[in-house]
């Protein structure tokens, strides 16, 4: 037993366990944060966000993706682009992100702990480690231990075929083809990648659509897309076997009686939560089967003392949203009500190519809901930093109500959409209304001139009826 007594033990140290440690320790608290692996940062840091969006902008880069419509299809920058080409500039960040999180931890004097975290009960928490256990005294903790990929016994993982998300970047050799399982944000953002690359890709979604949560026009565009990269998209469709074959290739056997082969298999179909490892049943705590722990608004679970946050309570599972989560709950825990934050105010990116991102209602949800909205859409192509840029297919689409004008949502699929999101983000956020894109003047040439353009086009069509 230590005799150290913490006000906040943090179990994981990826966005989440961050920014509620720091959070604590700045309110001047005593903090420490448990971290299994020997490295911080989580799977954002180390398997999930960071290094597949820089591996993104590997491809981009290197494929010379974005400069095709201008200087032709045979355009890139380097001409046989190998596993370790991409792995050379993930490494770079990687390293170059931990460093920085460490410092920042050590900065604001969060102890570290290498180790396992297991309850004890409500207030001690153990850490295992090679060098044996000890159990430290704790005021409150947050779980914030995040999810790994989940496994089927249809699909033998072996690492060099057969791979999962963490894996990725272990593949010796870039496939010829490639079959990814799995029609969610990281299926389709690897199936983006690897096409960019010239891979011929099979992706294999057990639903009718893709990533159905996003705007059905913005996806219907995305498919066109994927579709021109030559991917095969078999949707409707559900895996019975993966076979793995002694001549290095795989085969997918579907339900519907279809074989897909590829030189190699990316298993992308969920994740589940981190929990087993740490003894819930001694603090009364119950995981569902996927492995979330429920939580009340403040992020409390049932024992009032643990907090949990980020991917292990579930949807929406995002690096961005994970780390509110901790900041919110670190404040909670301390009897802090200053952090306001709204969740119906969270963007979305989808690191896609094109990249996709949004934010509030989808048409859909509006119709259904009986709201009476009218849209205003702007293509890049009619933009001049559209064509400077040589993306002539984006579009930014604004929702908005037809009778107050208030922004209801933004959809954007195109360069630089998770960026351009955040114009929208504020006006909806402080009760702004389309005139605002109207009456403003935007740097120009920008792909934010696409606000106005938008804003125009959606006023055209309200006053129509007007
Ligand atoms: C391929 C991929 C791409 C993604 N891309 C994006 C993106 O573009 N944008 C975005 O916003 N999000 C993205 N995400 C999601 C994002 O990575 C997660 O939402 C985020 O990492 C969740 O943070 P977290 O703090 O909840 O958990 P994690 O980052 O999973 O960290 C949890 C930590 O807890 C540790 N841990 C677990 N159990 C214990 C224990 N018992 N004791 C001690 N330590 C423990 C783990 O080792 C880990 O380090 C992506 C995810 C993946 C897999």
């Amino acid at each position: 037993m230590s005799s150290s007594v913490y006000d906040l033990i943090v179990i994981g140290s990826g966005p989440a366990g961050q920014r509620a440690a720091i959070y604590a320790a700045k309110l001047g608290k005593k903090v420490a944060l448990v971290e299994m692996r020997e490295v911080v940062g989580g799977v954002s840091i180390n398997t999930g966000t960071i290094p597949s969006k820089t591996m993104r902008e590997a491809v981009l880069h290197l494929s010379g993706y974005n400069y095709k419509s201008i200087y032709g299809m045979n355009y890139r920058v380097k001409e046989r682009i190998t596993m370790a080409d991409l792995a050379f500039r993930v490494q770079h960040v990687i390293k170059t992100e931990i460093d920085v999180t460490e410092a920042q931890l050590s900065r604001n004097n969060v102890e570290m702990l290498s180790g396992v975290a297991s309850f004890e009960d409500a207030t001690h928490v153990k850490v295992t480690n090679s060098k044996g256990a000890t159990v430290y005294e704790t005021a409150n903790t947050l779980i914030a231990t995040g999810t790994k990929p989940a496994t089927s016994d249809k699909v033998p993982i072996n690492g060099k075929t057969i791979i999962n998300s963490d894996l990725v970047l272990d593949l010796n050799n870039l496939p010829k083809t490639m079959i990814v399982v799995g029609g969610g944000v990281i299926g389709v953002e690897y199936t983006c990648m690897f096409a960019a690359l010239g891979v011929r890709m099979t992706l294999i979604e057990r639903r009718p659509r893709l990533l159905e949560f996003a705007d059905q026009e913005i996806i219907e565009a995305l498919s066109y897309h994927l579709r021109d990269a030559r991917v095969t998209m078999r949707l409707n469709e559900e895996v019975e076997s993966v076979e793995d074959h002694d001549d290095g290739t795989v085969v997918a056997n579907l339900e519907s009686k279809k074989k897909v082969q590829g030189d190699a298999l990316l298993y992308a179909v969920g994740r589940q939560g981190n929990v087993d490892e740490l003894n819930l049943p001694a603090v009364g705590i119950e995981a569902d089967r996927r492995g979330r722990i429920p939580v009340d608004k403040d992020f409390r679970t049932k024992c009032p003392n643990i907090f949990a946050t980020g991917d292990v309570i579930g949807f929406p599972s995002l690096a961005s949203v994970s780390m509110e989560q901790g900041r919110i709950a670190a404040a909670r825990a301390f009897g802090d009500e200053s952090i306001v934050s709204n969740p119906s105010f969270y963007p979305y990116g989808i690191y896609t190519i094109p990249e996709i991102s949004f934010i509030g209602k989808t048409e859909e949800q509006l119709t259904e809901e009986d709201v009476p909205y009218e849209v205003g859409v702007a293509y890049y192509r009619e933009i001049a930093r559209g064509q400077i840029r040589g993306d002539t297919t984006g579009r930014l689409k604004l929702v908005f109500h037809r009778e107050n004008h208030s922004i209801l949502g933004v959809h954007i699929i195109g360069e630089g959409a998770s960026e351009l999101l955040h114009i929208g983000q504020a006006v909806m956020a402080l009760g702004g209304t389309i005139e605002y894109f109207v009456d403003t003047v935007f740097n120009y040439p920008t792909l934010a001139e696409c606000y106005k353009v938008a804003a125009f086009n959606g006023l055209n069509r309200v006053s129509k009826f007007d």
